[in-house]
């Protein structure tokens, strides 16, 4: 099987998504939901165990949160060789990475393999980020210009931008007046009792 760079790495980022944190609980709970994840992706997701496949996924998140360049590099190349995954020429003489190992969990090792190990030959691996948005945990592609960039999308970038507003007048609200020296300056209301 054989998807653009682009789609693989949507899957790849959305069944990250769902891994469990402090915050959240394990988020891959049935077949549905594969669907969704794995969408564009021609893999047989009918009555399959979830056990594989979240296994798949905590080998896949280790590799893709690891700081360190030549480990992420280890991890990649163990993750290839624990399901015996392997570039082969299609049809089409296009490289295409097969599992040995039977199963959807392996087709999408292989593939998701093939994904990263093509984003580590283009240098673009620091692309992936986590939004640091609070309640948020999704992993998201930074473009390649904004490799800042610290939220997954403009909804978390607006709110982040609101709430550190809110932070600060509650710590500082002179931030509207002219000064801080007006803000105190200016007549306090009266508490009624
Ligand atoms: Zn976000």
């Amino acid at each position: 099987m054989r998807v653009e760079l682009q789609t693989a790495m949507g899957a790849l980022l959305r069944l990250l998504d769902t891994a469990p944190n402090d915050e959240f609980p394990d988020l891959l709970t049935g077949v549905g939901q594969l669907r969704s994840i794995f969408q564009g992706i021609d893999v047989p997701l009918e009555g399959i165990d979830l056990a594989p496949i979240a296994r798949l996924r905590s080998e896949l998140l280790r590799t893709v949160v690891c700081d360190d360049a030549d480990d992420a590099r280890d991890l990649l190349n163990e993750l290839a060789m624990s399901y015996g995954v392997t570039p082969q020429l299609n049809e089409n003489s296009e490289v295409e990475f097969q599992a040995e190992v039977r199963g959807t969990a392996a087709a999408l090792a292989a593939l998701f393999v093939q994904a990263l190990m093509e984003l580590q030959t283009r240098g673009w691996t620091e692309r992936i980020h986590q939004c640091e948005a609070v309640w948020c945990w999704n992993f998201f592609l930074a473009a390649p210009k904004s490799r800042n960039q610290r939220y997954c999308s403009s909804t978390c970038a607006t709110r982040m931008r609101s709430q550190r507003r809110r932070d600060r007048e509650f710590e500082e609200p002179w931030t509207n007046s002219e000064s801080e020296e007006d803000w105190w300056a200016a007549p306090r209301p009266r508490l009624v009792p």
